[in-house]
This record gives C-alpha cells, sequence and structure tokens, in this order.
C-alpha cells in the first residue's frame, strides 16, 4: 500500500480552528451547489469548501455540458413537446442560466432532450446565488481527513496554500462525487462493477462549424447517427463508436462528448489513484485530438473547425457510491418504481458508459423515483451525502447520476440538515416521506 487514508490523531489535534459552521458541504459541483445554497437561505452558518477555484464541478472542470434528467423520455421526442418531471433547484438553476443566455432551448438527444449550457454563465449564476445566501466559500481548499470521535463526525482538516487548517460543523454534506468525507470516516464504499467503473470521458469543445451544413448531415439528435456510428466502427484510433455532439449558445460552436479514455495499454482505469488519473488526463489528449481530427475530414460542416479547448479536467462518471440505508437497484430503475420517500424524479436512460459503445436502456414514457435513504450512510450520525455518489447499484447510477437530479439530492440534503438541526435527530432517523413532502 503506497498511500495512507488518515492523518495521524495526534497531528490533527494541534491544528489551528478556521471556524465553526452550522453545515458545512464538501464539494462545489451540482449536488453541492444546491446544498449550499439551500441551507444558507434557511439562515446556517454555511462553509463550502471546493479544491477548484469555481463551482460546478464534473459539470464545468469535466465540461460535462448539458442538464439532463429534466424531460420525460417519449417514443419520439421529433413530434413531441418537452414536458419537465423535475423542479425545485434544479427548475431554478435552469431559469437562472436561460435567463442570462447561457443555456440552449431543449435538444433531441435520442428519446428525451436535454439542454447544453456554457460554462462561463453556469459559474456566474453559481457565484450569485451562494453569495445571496450568504454561503462562505473556500476555493483552493481540499477537504483531507476527517476529525471524529467514536462513530461521530465533529469536523474536517483541510488544506490551502497556507497549510492546514480544521473547520467543525453540526452537520456535513459530502457532495465531493468521490465519497471522500465518507471514505475518510472509514465506512463502507462500493465501486463499479466489482471494481470497474464507467469510463470517464475528455470533452472539448471546437468552433468555426458550418452549422447548416452539419445539421443537415447530422441531423437534429445529438447522438450520432448510424452512418457515423459505422465510419467509427472501422477506426482503430477511436476507443468510442458511438458519440454525443452539442450545439451551443454560441454561434458555430459544438460541444464534443467522443472520447472513452482508459490507460496506454486500454485497461480500465480506477481515476481515485493519482497514477492512474494522470494517465487518463494524458491518454485524452490523443483521444481528443483523434477524434477532431476525424470529424474535420469526415463530418460536413467541420472541415474549417478549430479546436477549442479540453475540460479543465477529465470528466469522472463513477468512483465510491456510499453504503446507504436505502440502496437504488438496477431492478428499481428499470421497473419504474415509486417511492413514499422519492426525492427526486428521474426518466434519464441507463447511459452506461461500459465497452465500446455507450449503453442507452430507454424509460419510455414513464420515471423512477430515488428514495431519501440513499443519501444516508448506515453510520455517522452527522453525515450525508448529495449527488453522484448516493448508495446506487452499478447500472442505476449510469441513470440516477446526471446533473437535474444531483441539483434535487443537493436539496434533499439540506433540507434533511434542517430537519436533524432543528429537531435534534441524526440522519438515520429522519422520515424520508417528511423530506419527499418538503421536496413537493
Ligand atoms: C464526461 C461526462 C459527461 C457528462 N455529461 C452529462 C450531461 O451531458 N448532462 C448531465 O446532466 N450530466 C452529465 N454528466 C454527469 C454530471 O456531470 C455529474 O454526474 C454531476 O456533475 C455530478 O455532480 P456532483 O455534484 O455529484 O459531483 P461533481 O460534479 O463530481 O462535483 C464534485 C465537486 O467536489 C469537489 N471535490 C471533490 N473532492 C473534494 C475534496 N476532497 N475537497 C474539496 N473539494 C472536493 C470537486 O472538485 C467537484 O467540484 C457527465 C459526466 C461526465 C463525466
Amino acid at each position: 500500500m503506497i498511500y495512507t487514508q488518515n492523518l495521524p490523531s495526534g497531528f490533527k489535534s494541534h491544528l489551528p480552528r478556521f471556524g465553526e459552521f452550522d453545515v458545512i458541504v464538501v464539494g462545489g459541483g451540482p449536488a453541492g451547489i444546491a446544498a449550499a445554497v439551500t441551507a444558507g437561505e434557511q439562515g446556517y452558518r454555511v462553509l463550502l469548501i471546493e479544491r477548484l477555484g469555481f463551482c460546478g464541478g464534473a459539470a464545468v472542470a469535466g465540461l460535462s455540458g448539458t442538464i439532463c434528467g429534466l424531460y420525460l423520455t417519449v417514443n419520439d421526442p421529433a413530434k413531441a413537446t418537452p414536458e419537465q418531471i423535475i423542479f425545485g433547484f434544479a427548475e431554478r438553476f435552469r431559469d437562472a442560466l436561460y435567463r442570462e443566455g447561457g443555456l440552449t432551448e431543449p435538444q433531441i438527444y435520442g428519446k428525451t432532450w436535454v439542454a447544453t449550457h456554457d460554462c462561463a454563465k453556469y459559474k456566474k449564476v453559481a457565484t450569485t446565488l451562494l453569495r445571496s445566501a450568504g454561503v462562505t466559500v473556500l476555493y483552493h481548499t481540499q477537504m483531507i481527513d476527517v476529525i471524529s470521535e467514536n462513530d461521530e463526525l465533529k469536523g474536517m482538516v483541510l488544506h490551502t496554500k497556507s497549510g492546514f487548517t480544521s473547520v467543525y460543523a453540526h452537520k456535513v454534506i459530502d457532495a465531493s462525487g468521490d465519497a471522500d468525507v465518507v471514505y475518510k470516516m472509514g465506512l463502507k464504499t462500493s465501486t463499479g462493477d466489482k471494481g470497474v467503473i464507467q469510463n470517464p470521458t475528455m470533452m472539448f469543445k471546437v468552433g468555426n462549424v458550418n452549422m447548416a451544413q452539419y445539421l443537415e448531415y447530422w441531423g437534429q439528435d445529438t447522438i450520432s447517427p448510424p452512418k457515423v456510428v459505422s465510419m467509427l466502427e472501422a477506426r482503430d484510433e477511436l476507443l468510442r463508436k458511438k458519440v454525443w455532439l452539442f450545439p451551443t449558445v454560441n454561434p458555430g460552436e459544438l460541444l464534443v462528448n467522443a472520447t472513452k479514455i482508459t490507460g496506454f495499454d486500454k485497461r480500465a482505469l480506477n481515476v481515485t489513484d493519482p497514477v492512474d488519473h494522470t494517465e487518463a488526463e494524458q491518454f485524452s489528449i490523443y483521444q481528443a485530438e483523434a477524434f477532431f481530427n476525424f470529424m474535420k475530414s469526415n463530418i460536413p460542416g467541420c472541415e474549417n473547425a478549430y479546436f477549442i479547448d479540453y475540460a479543465t479536467e477529465v470528466g469522472v462518471r463513477q468512483t465510491r457510491s456510499i453504503d446507504g440505508i436505502a440502496r437504488l437497484t438496477n431492478d428499481d430503475v428499470v421497473n419504474t418504481r415509486k417511492f413514499d420517500d422519492g426525492i427526486a424524479r428521474t426518466s434519464w436512460p441507463i447511459e452506461l458508459h461500459y465497452g465500446d459503445k455507450p449503453r442507452t436502456e430507454w424509460l419510455v414514457e414513464d420515471y423512477y423515483e430515488v428514495p431519501f435513504h440513499t443519501l444516508v450512510p448506515r453510520i455517522g450520525r452527522n453525515l450525508i451525502v448529495a449527488g453522484r455518489c448516493l448508495s446506487s447499484e452499478h447500472e442505476a447510477l449510469a441513470s440516477c447520476r446526471v446533473t437535474a437530479q444531483c441539483f434535487e439530492y443537493g436539496r434533499a440534503a439540506a433540507l434533511a440538515a434542517d430537519l436533524s438541526l432543528k429537531e435534534d435527530i441524526d440522519f438515520q432517523s429522519i422520515d424520508g416521506v417528511q423530506i419527499a413532502e418538503l421536496m413537493r
């Protein structure tokens, strides 16, 4: 073993104190933004800790680029009108982004719709919401360990350029995507399909596309048409054979979701290991370039396109999932199960990035619900998670992890923090039905 999970306890007991808060949120992705804003608006002293210099997580740093999960899946979107099925914070953020000019109209994606966002506008909307809610934000700060007594989480150790410090909280929301707080607590987590995760993707953007020519060839569906899939299948250098391209709010610009990232030796990577994570970033450079060259040579309208930039970091779909009181199962998803304590509706397909082609299993004209206690670890009185690290089986996660739903997991976690503070109860004892009612 070349890593150790925790710092020596003697080190932790002598740290200076940055402060004490009612609620600490670790991670400023979609789930963390929603959690921090909701808790801040309830009047609590809230600290949001984010290792990067901006919020948005995979949606911005990973340039994942669209809000998925807002609409019901239908048989033929070309003949239907989008029906929104999730509101709350997801709708609030969608509306604010749209009014900023940072979001497209709904675009067809197979049997449903997505809306493509602009990252600059996303950052502004998140910043404005967090500031208005009075949230204390610490960027460029990493949560590196927990301070706990028995199973009770008291605070955490932060690493900054100025050194180490500690923060204390009554309630902690782990929105790190990777369940970092849960992991540091030594609680049980699982990873992917027997340790193998969905492959990461390096997203990128291209400019100067002749959109009229491009759309005439590609069509309105953002998923690659069969003629493009056939071409990709004949190209050994391109590992992914089914791709998505999204016109953005900017003229002549496409957001490209087209790479499958493995090691240079084609092995599946474990991106919580920095050696593998680094290899993912490096391999990404060549896969993205290879796909860009393919576009220029083969996709009408892209002949004179230029490469705008890669995402800030490779996009990670899956790492650790917690062992929650409830677990979202594959069966719940394919049977569109509803729950009394359902906190978010989802009609998004199982979009599994595993193997050559992403597998898309549609849930047509229906949705399932995610139960509240998928956010609650079995142990750890003051700790709840929000976002893609919730308790879920492998295929189920490939559906429930998208942005609209992550916003709502964040809101649910903050409502639960409010209830547990007011009633002085732990997260495990919260009645999920009560949270579901508050959400509605
Ligand atoms: C390539 C790709 C394409 C995707 N496409 C779409 C799409 O088109 N539409 C869609 O809706 N969804 C898409 N998704 C899914 C979506 O982006 C994520 O599921 C969603 O961002 C998860 O939100 P989250 O808040 O749970 O976690 P994340 O977005 O992962 O955010 C976690 C945040 O925590 C921070 N953090 C982590 N650890 C620490 C720590 N120890 N200390 C401090 N900060 C920490 C990270 O920097 C990050 O900002 C895509 C994902 C990928 C990878």
